[in-house]
């Protein structure tokens, strides 16, 4: 199958159907997982259409766009932004106006940039990097518990679980055990952190399997990302 085949609203029940089957293989509720439409390098009137047909939950991985497209979308009521890349800490506030749930939180610095004194916490996930390459993105596994002690003394972040990206040299289903059992770390310091952000197009079926309830899906819905100079 090819991800350009057809219509975006194709490709988007295609991929739901794939999602009920792998969540049903599973033993799990297909309810219980978010698929968020990863809108990186498209126009704005690719989340208004992604809007029309249904799509609540999409993805930005860059803060320049996010705030532009935020700024670009027709009225929206109920549009949830993830934001999903790698985040500077002058660039923290911006994103914590625009964003319903932040997956990069990597560092302690970090927390502290996201942080408001606010009755409405931000959601955040705690990235963990799953390779050996600092460069990937993410926190160590041996850094995990005491960046999640701090995000807890931080009263306008809510923990809400853990993200990662699947390493590209190790099968996906053994990287996204790792996950499972790093969130199991979360959830001793925030009980309540459940949330599995794992899965993008080439790996979204595994990651459910190990137990992601928020998948990344970008290019399998939207087609391929128009190439920016
Ligand atoms: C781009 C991106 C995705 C989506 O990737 P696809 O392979 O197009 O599905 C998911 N997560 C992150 C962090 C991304 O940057």
């Amino acid at each position: 199958m090819s991800a350009e085949a057809g219509s975006v609203a194709d490709r988007l029940a295609l991929i739901d159907d794939r999602i009920a089957v792998a969540a049903r293989e599973a033993g799990r509720s297909p309810a219980e997982i978010t698929r968020i439409v990863v809108t990186k390098f498209h126009p704005a009137s690719l989340v208004d259409e992604l809007y029309g047909l249904g799509v609540r939950d999409v993805g930005e991985n860059r803060v320049q766009e996010v705030l532009e497209k935020v700024d670009q979308v027709s009225e929206a009521p109920g549009l949830r932004w993830h934001f999903v890349g790698q985040l500077q800490t002058n660039k923290a506030r911006a994103i914590r106006r625009v964003a319903s749930v932040v997956h990069s939180l990597d560092r302690e610095k970090l927390a502290d940039a996201l942080d408001a004194d606010s009755d409405d916490p931000l959601d955040v996930l705690i990235q963990v990097n799953l390779t050996d390459d600092p460069g990937r993105g993410g926190v160590s596994p041996e850094r995990l518990g005491p960046l999640a002690e701090h995000a807890a003394g931080c009263r306008g972040l809510r923990v809400r679980g853990v993200m990662a990206v699947a390493p590209l040299d190790e099968r996906p289903a053994e990287a996204f055990e790792r996950l499972a059992s790093h969130a199991r770390t979360v959830r001793e310091i925030f009980p309540d952190a459940t949330w599995i952000s794992a899965g993008m197009t080439g790996d979204f079926e595994a990651a459910i399997h190990a137990g992601a309830t928020h998948l990344r899906i970008g290019t399998a819905i939207t087609g391929p990302r128009p190439v920016r100079g």
